[in-house]
């Protein structure tokens, strides 16, 4: 992209958020590739390295070898990573009041650490703060687990030895339900729905932003590739989220200053 029709694009999406009264963030697996997490579409991503068929509910109950091959996952996404420029810009149009929610498709709680409040942020797949033994119930955080992955491919639970599962949404598995009816109504009450690194090919999360379309409201995509639904944007941009979020948010401040 030529830089001053980038200028251009930049321009007209900070204009979109200074004049919008119900902004919704939604972001996916793009918005972390910067913080050193693989996404799972991208060359090089998840699905490149693993084998998408062990990946469901059902496989990680029955099967050991599938057991092994989610924590392995689980080891990417827990190493230590820190959120990048573009959580840190999400973070900052939250706390300048412009964004009503932040749906995120996201189970690393780096929205979280770059400083969205927690009660703006709608977890459609879960997270990887806490897990749960499948059988006695017991709740650990990340941290303790990370301690027993140190010690165990397959770690279990510490008090039955049952099966540990992350606080996430496998396939095969039901959103919650609470995250998922919040999510559609911000989403059905946006006048601006900005998405930030999504393929937008899983579902029900990429109903979001059908949603918003159908109730007039503006579409934003910032997205390395192409989505879907860039033909019916009102701005696409084709680049990194950590370049292009943080120049955003200068924008949106340079241009509320001189209202
Ligand atoms: P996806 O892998 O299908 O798509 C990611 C998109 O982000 C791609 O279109 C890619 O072009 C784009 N992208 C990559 N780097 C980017 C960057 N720096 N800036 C802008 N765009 C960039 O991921 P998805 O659409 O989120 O959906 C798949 C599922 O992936 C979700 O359910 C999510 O839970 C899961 N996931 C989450 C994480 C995480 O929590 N960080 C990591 C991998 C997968």
């Amino acid at each position: 992209m030529v830089r001053e029709e980038a200028e251009n694009r930049l321009s007209l999406i900070a204009e979109l958020i200074l004049a919008s009264r119900h902004a919704v963030i939604f972001t996916g697996a793009g918005v972390s590739t910067e913080s050193g997490i693989p996404d799972f579409r991208s060359p090089g991503g998840i699905w490149d390295r693993f084998d998408q068929s062990a990946f469901n509910y059902s496989s990680f109950l029955s099967s050991r070898l599938s057991r092994q091959a989610h924590w392995e996952l689980f080891r990417t996404l827990s190493h230590h990573i820190e959120p990048n420029p573009a959580h840190f810009g999400v973070a900052e149009l939250c706390r300048l009041g412009f964004v009503k929610a932040v749906i995120t498709q996201n189970i690393d709680n780096l929205h979280q650490r770059a400083g969205v409040p927690d009660d703006l942020i709608l977890e459609l797949h879960g997270s990887m703060k806490n897990f749960t033994c499948l059988n006695c119930l017991a709740k650990y955080p990340l941290d303790n687990v990370e301690a027993l992955m140190r010690s165990a491919e397959v770690p279990e639970c510490p008090h039955c030895h049952g099966i540990l599962k992350p606080d996430v949404v496998f396939f095969g598995e039901s959103l919650p339900r609470d995250a998922l009816e919040r999510a559609a109504s911000h989403s059905r009450s946006s006048d601006l729905f900005i998405v930030i690194g999504s393929t937008l090919a899983v579902y029900p999360a990429a109903y979001m932003p059908e949603y918003a379309l159908s109730s007039g409201a503006g579409l934003v995509i910032i997205n390395l590739t192409a989505t879907p639904m860039d033909n019916m944007a009102r701005v696409v941009m084709h680049s990194k989220a950590g370049e292009v979020i943080p120049e955003i948010v200068r924008e949106v401040k340079r241009r509320s200053r001189s209202c």
